[in-house]
């Protein structure tokens, strides 16, 4: 990734995973961003630079401020990670049938 300046666009381009981290040695939390999330707060052109999104991340757990971010490619089959609880049609209330 050197050199290379990380959007969140990109990123799912890419498809990378990024992992957030908690540097708190008592808490140790992580969790993977979700990409498509972030690319709908900030914008698909909005830098995604480690330098840039660790100041806007705090732990879930412990509230620490001092978060790293690990980026990895991914090796996976295709798969695209789609959050399908937005798209609509699981958010339907439960079918009413008198
Ligand atoms: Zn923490």
């Amino acid at each position: 990734m050197i050199g290379k300046h990380w959007t969140w666009q990109s990123l799912i381009d890419a498809r990378m995973t990024v992992t957030a981290f908690c540097h708190n040695p008592a808490c140790n939390h992580s969790r993977k961003l979700d990409l498509a999330e972030q690319r709908a707060r900030f914008g698909p052109d909005a830098p995604a630079m480690e330098w840039d999104v660790r100041p806007k991340l705090k732990c879930a757990r412990c509230g620490g401020i001092d978060v790293g971010l690990i980026y990895t490619p991914d090796t996976s089959p295709r798969g695209d990670i789609v959050p399908a609880w937005r798209k609509g049609s699981a958010q339907k209330p439960p079918r009413y049938d008198p």
